[in-house]
C-alpha cells in the first residue's frame, strides 16, 4: 500500500515524531488504544525510563511481548528515546530480555 510506504518513510526520516503509527499497527490499534487508555486510568507513571533510569522525563508504556496483555507486568515504563528505540528495534515482537542490548544512548532527541 502506498500510504504504509509513506509511513514507514516518515518514521525513518521523523523518528521522533509524536504520535507516529506503526503501519502494521492497522489491525491492532484498537487494542493498542483501549490499552493505552487503561493504563492510563489505573497506572500512574513515575516518569521514570525503566532503561535508562532517567527521571524527569516524558515517559510512555511499552509493551514487552507484543501481545498487549491487560497486565501491567507486560508492560514497562520508558522516556521517548527509549521507547522509539524499543518499537523499532523490536517491531513489538521481541522478549523484554532482549532488549538492553538493542536500546542505545542518542543524543539528538
Ligand atoms: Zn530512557
Amino acid at each position: 500500500m502506498k500510504n504504509t510506504d509513506y509511513r514507514k518513510k516518515t518514521l525513518e526520516v521523523l523518528p521522533h515524531k509524536k504520535g507516529a503509527e506503526h503501519p502494521q499497527w492497522k489491525g491492532e490499534k484498537i487494542k493498542y488504544v483501549a490499552l493505552h487508555i487503561w493504563l492510563r486510568n489505573n497506572f500512574k507513571k513515575s516518569g521514570v525510563c525503566e532503561f535508562c533510569k532517567e527521571g524527569g522525563k516524558k515517559t510512555a508504556w511499552a509493551n514487552k511481548t507484543g501481545e498487549y496483555k491487560r497486565d501491567i507486568t507486560d508492560f514497562i515504563e520508558l522516556c521517548y528515546k527509549c521507547h522509539w528505540h524499543y518499537d523499532r528495534e523490536n517491531n513489538f515482537k521481541h522478549r523484554y530480555e532482549n532488549e538492553t542490548k538493542n536500546i542505545t544512548t542518542r543524543k539528538d532527541s
